[in-house]
């Protein structure tokens, strides 16, 4: 009999598809162990079943100076997400959680229990990227903790159509994969009433994680890009763990305790689809897509710069494409 594995069902249609699969889940509020963190050591033991929003409130919960860089969607479990690649926020100054990924526990296809050195380098290499339930099941990630200030800034800044989104999306593009590796700016893009009574808009909303203070984001951005217009005043220093609720969208002054949650507490129901985007695409172009987007009731998508530390990994490194790619769309 087929048998699907799955961690927090983050991509749920492989079950809707293979419902005659029997599967395992790995629910973390049944059985799945707290994450291990050892700070003397740098690094953490994390059963399969964990979401990725747990194991970084248990490390925040140890250390205001350690962090992980893997998913900005607190509510992925970390099976499926690390043997997916797993980017986020930190990516441009630590690259993927797979590249912080030292050790892992499987079961193979026999019903044995293998570590790194049991599985030998080419199966740990083909988990990291090579898509889940391929190799064997994943039991455990051992990962690597990379250290972050104690203070970061964060900022949201949107721009509208009337308020020359194009252009500065047109420059973003050039300059969001190569700016300072302590910086990370997404786009999201959706829209919002025009100022006609009536009248729709596209919004372009420029959400931030830097890791450093606000002065020298400030700096960072008026030497990169000033275009964008950030002042101090836009700038909201905080701690590593409460950036990650800002950068998952939570309401201002949510506990941190929400990441002991799982599920997320959104009840937003979409299909999504990503790609890549390896040279800035025209301005006529995003006119055109402004068009496509305004016929449609409440679209999304999301632009994500690669860039820093994603450029500096070879492309053969993990299954997970790095090379040359500068931006990554989900819609
Ligand atoms: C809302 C949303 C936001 C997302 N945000 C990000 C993001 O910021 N960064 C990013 O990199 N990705 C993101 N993703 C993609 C996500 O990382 C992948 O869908 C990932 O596979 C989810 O893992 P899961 O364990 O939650 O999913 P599941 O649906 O449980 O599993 C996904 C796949 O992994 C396999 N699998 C699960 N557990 C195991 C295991 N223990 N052993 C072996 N195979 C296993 C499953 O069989 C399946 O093929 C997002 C997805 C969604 C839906």
């Amino acid at each position: 009999m087929p048998l699907k594995i799955f961690s927090d069902f983050h991509s749920i249609l492989h079950c809707l598809f293979h419902s005659k699969h029997f599967y395992i889940h790995h629910c973390p509020r049944i059985y799945c162990t707290k994450p291990q963190v050892d700070i003397k050591n740098n690094n953490a033991w994390i059963q399969a079943g964990a979401t990725i929003g747990e194991v970084y409130y248990r490390i925040a919960e140890k250390s205001k100076t350690h962090g992980f860089p893997a998913g900005l969607c607190t509510s992925l479990g970390i099976g499926g997400h690390i043997t997916g690649g797993a980017y986020g926020s930190m990516m441009r100054k630590y690259g993927l959680a797979a590249d912080n990924a030292i050790d892992a526990q499987i079961v193979d296809v026999k019903g044995k229990i293998l570590d790194r050195k049991a599985m030998g380098e080419d199966l740990f290499w083909a988990i990291r990227g090579g898509g889940g339930a391929s190799f064997g099941i994943i039991l455990w990630w051992k990962i690597k903790l990379v250290p972050v200030p104690a203070t970061v800034t964060v900022f949201a800044v949107a721009k509208t159509l009337e308020t020359g989104a194009t252009k500065l999306l047109h420059r973003w593009q050039q300059v969001a994969p190569v700016i300072d590796e302590d910086l990370f700016i997404r786009v999201f893009i959706q829209l919002a009433n025009g100022t006609k009574t009536g009248s729709k808009t596209v919004t372009t909303v420029y959400q931030a994680l830097f890791l450093g203070g606000a002065d020298r984001l400030v700096d960072v951005m008026q030497k990169s890009f000033p275009e964008l217009g950030v002042t101090r005043k836009d700038c909201t220093e905080t701690s590593w763990i409460k950036s990650v609720l800002f950068i998952a969208g939570y309401p201002s002054g949510t506990p941190t305790e929400v990441l002991l949650q799982g599920k997320s507490t959104g009840k937003n129901y979409f299909k999504a689809k990503s790609d890549f985007v390896q040279n800035p695409i025209p301005e006529t172009v995003l006119q055109g897509l402004w068009k496509r987007l305004l016929k449609e009731a409440s679209p999304l998508m999301i632009l994500t710069p690669y860039g820093g530390m994603m450029s500096k990994i070879q492309s053969l490194h993990y299954l997970f494409p790095t090379e040359g790619c500068c931006l990554k769309f989900s819609t």
